[in-house]
């Protein structure tokens, strides 16, 4: 699943083409694919012009002129695509904005179809707020994840995973900030101090920024909007890499199920804040949700 770093790179990479840019129509095979309805949505947007993307954890944002402003989620598989305007859609293009006088158009992809388009009613903000999502990774701020991991309970995957508590992780970036900072998935939040969760941010931060710097990992699906695929998949640490040696101490990494979700640790390195009742056999299936 595109997460912040491959979200970032699709908003820049649209940012470099589409402002100024009008819509000359909206052609969808597959109504579903626009969560708030694809008639008012065709109306809202012909003839708007592109105005700036933005982005706020894994959505993205179209603003348009007249204030229109569309939301995306690209949920699994979803990829926006700025493909020639003469190309034939294949069966997984769900929603084709043809831009008048442009070589290109904008068009919406995605082979489960599990990525949503919805015209915005209010303003970004109010969005932000209604979905309740937390402030994004990428500007996140040590004293506001220390409060927010102070008030839960559930095992620090799970926490961190948690779009209302900080917008932007997913599992990839999760298991990779966890074994940078060889902290255990199963760790209590609230057990973290200060300290130790200014460190987690100061790595949240870095790792998605040397993420955003090889333009995101590909792993099944996930390419930006010219096609091409990212690279940080070549340096993954932690992630996917169950059998191989750990990187630091050549232990063998182990995949296991916390939170709901594959994770992969170093059962050596890993072992900081873990709770006493791993050793009582609960730990891979305690903090779910
Ligand atoms: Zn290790």
């Amino acid at each position: 699943m595109p997460e912040l770093p491959e979200v970032e790179t699709v908003a820049r990479e649209l940012r470099r083409y589409l402002p100024g840019l009008r819509v000359g129509g909206v052609v969808c095979r597959y109504p579903r694919v626009v969560s708030t309805g694809i008639e008012a949505f065709q109306r809202a947007l012909r003839g708007r012009t592109f105005i700036d993307i933005g982005r706020h954890g894994k959505y993205l944002f179209l603003s348009l002129s007249g204030e229109r402003e569309v939301a995306l989620h690209l949920r699994m598989t979803g990829q926006m695509l700025l493909l020639p305007r003469r190309q034939p859609p294949d069966g997984h293009c769900h929603l084709e904005i043809l831009l008048s006088g442009a070589d290109r158009k904008l068009v919406y992809r995605d082979v489960r179809k599990f990525g949503r388009l919805e015209l915005l009613s209010g303003s970004r903000a109010d969005f932000i707020r209604d979905r309740r999502l937390g402030p994004d990774a990428l500007n996140l701020r040590a004293e506001r994840l220390y409060d927010s991991l102070r008030r839960t309970r559930r095992c620090l995957k799970a926490a961190l995973l948690d779009q209302r508590l900080l917008a932007g992780l997913g599992n990839i970036y999760t298991d990779e900030v966890l074994f940078r900072e060889r902290l255990s998935p199963l760790c209590r939040s609230d057990s973290l101090s200060l300290r130790r969760v200014q460190s987690l941010a100061l790595t949240i931060r870095a790792v998605l920024r040397a993420a955003l710097r090889r333009r995101g990992t590909s792993i099944s699906d996930y390419v930006d909007p010219g096609g091409r695929r990212g690279g940080y998949q070549f340096v993954l640490q932690a992630y996917g890499r169950e059998g191989e040696a750990c990187p630091r101490c050549g232990t063998a990494i182990v995949r296991s199920i916390v939170a709901g979700r594959g994770t992969w640790t170093c059962p050596r390195c890993q072992r900081s804040g873990a709770p006493h009742w791993t050793a009582r056999g609960f730990g891979a299936t305690v903090g779910g949700g």
